[in-house]
């Protein structure tokens, strides 16, 4: 019989939370055969919430669920986890410099990165949602030094799922014949996400590219600022693509990502393509052997160099802003 597996959900009565769980609990995570033991980290004003999702996961009567546990005590809802998926973070408030909203996140994830190198299990893998993801995924870490640094990564699936989708549009292909889309940088409007090294059906992403226009003012941007088009339609923040996101980036990790393809996912540079050691900055990424390697040796031309260069900037300030926070 297989272990299961223990996996702890943080902001766990939130939107992304919420999508989130029924699909790892219906084995769309970690394979259909992986038993699972669900734990729900929540703020103590939010345990009831949780109570309520997990009432519901429970008529869900999943095969291989075999526990829901809901905590506020971060020590209690890490003992012994094997994959932390931390969306919950505190939200930009109405006149809140964004210093400020990178310092409240930065005490949240520096604690939960201290009690994850305490009680967690050896094998811990950690996703950061909670935004700015990039930054509280390297606090974390930051306070976890028993813990792998790669074992802390932040989430830019999402944005690699959004390219792939702009990619399908345009080009008339379905996304199962898009291969190799990459995104550099940070989980914000800086991204770049880069097609040069795509395949798009038959054709090229670098064929595609040709379209500089296209490129620089449809593609970038709509990739770029699809959070802020989804709040502007939806009336809410996208909540179930950020979920099926986390859940790709946790099944690839865990399962192998395709053979001749890759995918995109923040990690701690450790140097590669100029970018500064420990930034935790997305890359093109392939899972082998339950860990990621960055896919290295693709040729970054003078467009995409600016590009990457940009955005890795934007978390160099980051981590300026929050600098009290990490071990000189
Ligand atoms: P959501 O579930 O919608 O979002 C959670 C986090 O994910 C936010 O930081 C959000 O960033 C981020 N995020 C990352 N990528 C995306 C994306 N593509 N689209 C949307 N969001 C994205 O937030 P809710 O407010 O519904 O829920 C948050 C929950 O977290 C609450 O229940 C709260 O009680 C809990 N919480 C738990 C903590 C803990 O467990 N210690 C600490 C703080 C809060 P952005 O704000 O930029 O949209």
């Amino acid at each position: 019989s297989i272990t299961p597996a223990v996996v702890t959900v943080t902001g766990a009565a939130g939107s992304i939370g919420y999508a989130a769980l029924f699909r790892i609990a219906a084995g769309a995570m970690l394979g259909h055969d992986q038993p699972v033991r669900l734990r729900l980290l929540e703020l103590p004003q939010a345990v009831s919430a949780a109570v309520g999702t997990a009432m519901e996961l429970d008529d869900g009567a999943f095969e291989q669920l075999l526990s829901v546990d809901i905590f506020d005590d971060p020590r209690q809802a890490f003992d012994g986890t094997d994959f932390a998926l931390l969306i919950g973070a505190q939200p930009r408030t109405k006149g809140m410099e964004r210093a400020d909203l990178l310092q409240a996140n930065a005490a949240i994830f520096a604690e939960q990165g201290a009690v994850l190198n305490d009680v967690a299990a050896d094998d811990i893998r950690v996703v950061v949602v909670g935004n700015p993801a990039n930054t509280n995924a390297a606090i974390a870490s930051a306070h976890a030094p028993e813990i792998p640094a790669e074992r802390f990564t932040a989430l830019t699936r999402l944005d690699h799922n959004r390219a792939i989708a702009q990619l399908s549009h345009h080009a008339g292909v379905p996304a199962r014949e898009i291969s190799r889309v990459s995104v550099w940088g940070n989980h914000s409007a800086t991204q770049y996400p880069d097609i040069f090294h795509a395949r798009v059906g038959e054709r090229t992403g670098a064929e595609l590219a040709e379209d500089r226009a296209w490129l620089i003012d449809d593609f970038i941007p709509t990739v770029a600022k699809r959070g802020t088009s989804i709040i502007e339609t939806r009336g809410a923040s996208s909540a179930a693509s950020a979920a099926s996101a986390a859940i790709d980036h946790v099944h690839d990790w865990f399962l192998g990502t395709p053979e001749g393809d890759w995918v995109s996912a923040a990690l701690p540079s450790p140097g590669a393509y100029g970018v500064p050691e420990g930034l935790v900055c997305s890359f093109p990424v392939r899972a082998v052997n339950g860990h990621w390697e960055i896919v290295e040796g693709l040729e970054i031309n003078d467009f995409s160099r600016a590009r990457i260069d940009a955005s890795v900037a934007e978390l160099a300030d980051e981590r300026a802003a929050v600098g009290d926070l990490l071990p000189a």
